[in-house]
């Protein structure tokens, strides 16, 4: 495991900067990765919410064989019979609005084809994000949730992006009720002009920055009540949520709540192939797709397809997520109970099996992070979280 140096290229590949440590994958099995060197680590990140069905899941493998002996490409203008089939199954596993799906490569791409949508449906132009959240690494979904400071050697990104403070729990001294009524009060006040196409959040939870901070339960069905009431669509990234990551197949489940707009990558493959999926509903497909220009190359190829249907019939044959519920919530109230009075710890907090927590003290995650690494626990950290 190699500690940073400021040179984030190493072996010509250029790693993040937020990286501060690398390591060769020699082996990964199941919750087990092996480095090059010998050093075996349970990863508690899942590859970042990917490997939700561990990792080099041998079904997955067999699957993705068997497709590579049959065919390997599709283009744009055509199917192939595992693309239906996965259509099918995904699209059968939502609520039964949400029956038209654009095939994708990974989760920026959804999210663009998602906003792209919205647009071209509603006919205005406006998106609303929350601040501090991760939905890609295009210009326009880092101008969803990407701080202007963060960004501004790049920018101008993409215009008439809006963005709003997350209803966190977390560092608030307001009761969840409270929390939830200002949240309501503002973001009415957002949408009250009938001009944003679309909302876009994570479903009460932000997996995707590092920080897993969550709004209190009720979040998810305010934003759906004002969006219908103002005509704004509702896009629900849920591309680290899906997949029984937060105790149900897909998070949209934890408040009964049906986005326009759903959107998924990471754990759909479980890790095996690139893939990435818009659905929404066919009445708005109908509507907008002369103008939202829904095309990718590599979208959908047979052998993600091969690999997202075994992972779906997967998790629903053995009900993945009540796994992931019964592990997350011994894991979260193990961890509160063991930091209750102290000190260093400032929060705990999770659904299902995408848990966080905050240190009360600067610089101490890095070295927790570090130590834990030492002792064969992968973990990964955004600052203090
Ligand atoms: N949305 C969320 C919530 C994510 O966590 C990520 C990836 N970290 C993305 C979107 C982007 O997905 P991809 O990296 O496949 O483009």
């Amino acid at each position: 495991i190699i500690k940073a140096d400021y040179s984030m290229i190493k072996n010509h590949i250029i790693y993040n900067d937020y990286s501060d440590w690398t390591y060769d994958v020699a082996k990964a099995e199941g919750a087990y990765i092996w480095t090059k060197d010998g050093k075996k680590l349970i990863d508690f990140t899942s590859g970042w919410n990917v490997t939700n069905l561990g990792w080099n899941n041998p079904e997955i493998a067999e699957a993705i064989v068997a497709q590579v002996n049959k065919n390997t490409y599709a283009p744009m203008w055509t199917a192939d019979p595992i693309q239906n089939d996965f259509a099918n199954l995904l699209t059968d596993s939502l609520p039964k609005e949400l029956d038209a799906v654009a095939r994708a490569t990974g989760g920026t791409e959804a999210n663009e084809e998602a906003m792209k949508t919205a647009r071209a449906f509603t006919g205005r132009k406006k998106i609303l994000g929350f601040k501090n959240t991760y939905h890609g690494q295009s210009f326009g979904t880092m101008a969803i949730g990407y701080l202007p400071e963060y960004v501004e050697t790049i920018s101008p990104l993409v215009g008439e992006f809006i963005q709003m403070d997350f209803p966190k729990t977390f560092g608030s001294n307001e009761s969840d009720a409270k929390l939830l009524t200002d949240f309501e009060k503002q973001l009415d006040e957002l949408l009250s002009g009938e001009d944003v196409a679309a909302i876009v959040t994570e479903v009460g939870i932000i997996t995707g920055w590092g920080s897993t901070y969550i709004a209190p339960k009720g979040f998810l069905t305010i934003v759906r009540k004002l969006t219908k009431k103002y005509g704004t669509l509702l896009i629900l990234d849920e591309v680290g949520t899906g997949f029984s990551r937060c105790g149900k197949l897909f998070g949209m489940e934890l408040e009964g709540v049906t986005p326009d707009i759903a959107t998924f990558a990471k754990g759909l493959s479980n890790g095996a192939a690139a893939i990435g999926a818009m659905v929404t509903t066919s009445n708005i497909a109908e509507k907008s797709f002369k103008n939202s220009h829904l095309t990718s190359t590599f979208g959908w190829t047979p052998l993600a397809c091969a690999a997202a249907l075994k992972a779906l019939q997967i998790h629903i044959r053995d009900k993945i997520w009540e796994k992931a519920e019964k592990d997350g919530e011994y894991l979260l109230n193990s961890l509160q109970k063991e930091f209750k009075g102290n000190s260093k710890v400032a929060d705990v907090r999770g659904i299902g099996m995408e848990i966080g927590l905050t240190f009360g003290q600067p610089n101490l995650m890095e070295k927790a992070v570090d130590v834990a690494r030492d002792k064969g626990l992968h973990l990964t950290r955004c600052g203090d979280n």
